[in-house]
């Protein structure tokens, strides 16, 4: 895949339209529109349907730039607070917080969990309230068979380094209305395709995240050096490992968002859509090991499991009132985990104009590991984190 766009194996051709297509069809939906990043399209989609001033309520439990997005596209935020369990916003409390004065409702399925949605969108199409669904982490997850992204009016999904669909850079909006889409790919229309440079800096990175990730060198080189790094607080190594720092508020929608995406960005994504389903059902089995292997801990507390597609566990969060002991003790054991680095955005300082009290998101901001499942991780390794987990509970097994 990587080795495809690096070498621009493909014939000049409109694979951007092709990937529109097969992303609204896998999501059950007419319409696609490529955009440079998640984010972009979740501003395309705010300002589509959100009147100037209006509120948008959503989860307070995200990256800050999505808040940012709400704002610079003119909406209030308003937030809703999470339920600790799926680390996804509360349905009910997002239904109770509409009024007179809301034109959306911004819901997250964070970590590949489908949030509750079917009673939340009946309430939305009765009070005229848009639902917009952030699935920048859910591609290919469906709630009772539906996928996430195609449920409310539009849907978000991200091609990000990180996401479990990668274009290096990259996202797609997806929608089933017809004049929404009109208004949408209008806008993107007017946006130039994302620099080449920004996309071959991106590639790089994952190439250098591919060498220093290969076995041969992770073990004995690399992760001893972030492991350092963490244990001694070293500043400039852990920030490498760190993602969407320093939240500040935007005043304007910056311009290196206003970007389109590329055809061989469409092409590497594309290349990676026959195995969205078995790499799902590959982390549900982690997710599944998981849960049998940590379920008996009262310290912890687990994500719910399903395994009828409406988890696809991009990590299996779990949570741990003393974080900061139990990855030590992970780390110093040689697991390669992390934070979930996501902060409470109804507490940051940026956002205070939309200060709320979300007691749920501050504690799960403070509480979140993130314990990998991705398909390439071997059985080993998932049975190392359990354990690992169980020794410092002092219930080995
Ligand atoms: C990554 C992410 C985004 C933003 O995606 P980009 O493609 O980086 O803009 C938005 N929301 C959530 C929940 C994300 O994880």
């Amino acid at each position: 895949m990587l080795s495809d766009a690096l070498l621009g194996r493909s014939r000049a051709g409109d694979a951007l339209g092709s990937l529109a297509s097969a992303v609204a069809r896998h999501t059950g939906v007419p319409f696609g529109v490529p955009v440079a990043r998640a984010r972009t399209g979740i501003y395309l989609a705010v300002k589509s349907v959100v009147r100037p001033g209006r509120k948008v309520v959503l989860s307070p439990y995200t990256i800050h730039e999505v808040v940012n997005m709400v704002i610079c596209a003119g909406g209030v935020p308003v937030f809703a607070d999470i339920e600790r369990e799926t680390c996804n916003a509360n349905p009910t409390l997002c239904a109770e917080l509409i009024d007179e004065e809301t034109d959306a409702v911004l819901v997250t399925h964070l970590h590949g969990l489908a949030m509750e949605l079917d009673e939340l969108a009946e309430v939305c199409r009765g009070r005229g309230v848009a639902l917009i669904e952030d699935a920048a982490q859910s591609f290919g997850t469906k709630l009772h068979g539906r996928p996430v992204g195609g449920i409310g009016d539009a849907g978000v999904f991200s091609f990000g380094m990180y996401k479990n669909l990668t274009s290096f850079l990259g996202g797609l909006v997806v929608t089933r209305d017809a004049e929404l889409f009109d208004r949408i790919a209008g806008e993107a229309a007017s946006y130039p395709a994302q620099p080449l440079r920004d996309i071959v800096a991106e590639a790089l990175n994952a190439l250098t995240t591919d060498v220093a990730t290969w076995p041969p060198l992770f073990g004995p080189l690399v992760y001893p050096l972030f492991r350092y790094g963490y244990l001694h607080d070293v500043e400039w190594l852990n920030k490498r490992v760190r993602v969407e720092d320093d939240p500040r508020r935007r005043s304007g929608e910056p311009s290196e968002y206003l970007l389109g995406m590329r055809d061989t960005q469409a092409r590497v994504a594309l290349a990676q859509l026959g195995a969205v389903e078995s790499d799902c059902a590959a982390r549900i089995e982690h997710a599944r090991r998981y849960r049998d292997g940590l379920s008996d801990l009262d310290e912890l507390l687990l994500p719910p499991f399903r395994d009828d597609g409406s988890h696809g566990y991009g990590y299996y969060p779990i949570q741990c009132d003393d974080r900061a002991a139990l990855l030590r003790a992970l780390v110093t054991d040689g697991c390669d985990l992390a934070a979930q680095h996501l902060k409470n955005c109804a507490d940051l300082a940026c956002f205070s104009e939309w200060a709320r009290d979300c007691p749920n998101a501050r504690a799960t901001a403070d509480a979140t590991i993130l314990l990998p499942t991705y398909p390439r991780y071997g059985v080993a390794d998932v049975e190392r984190n359990i354990h690992a987990i169980r020794r410092f509970l002092g219930r080995s097994s």
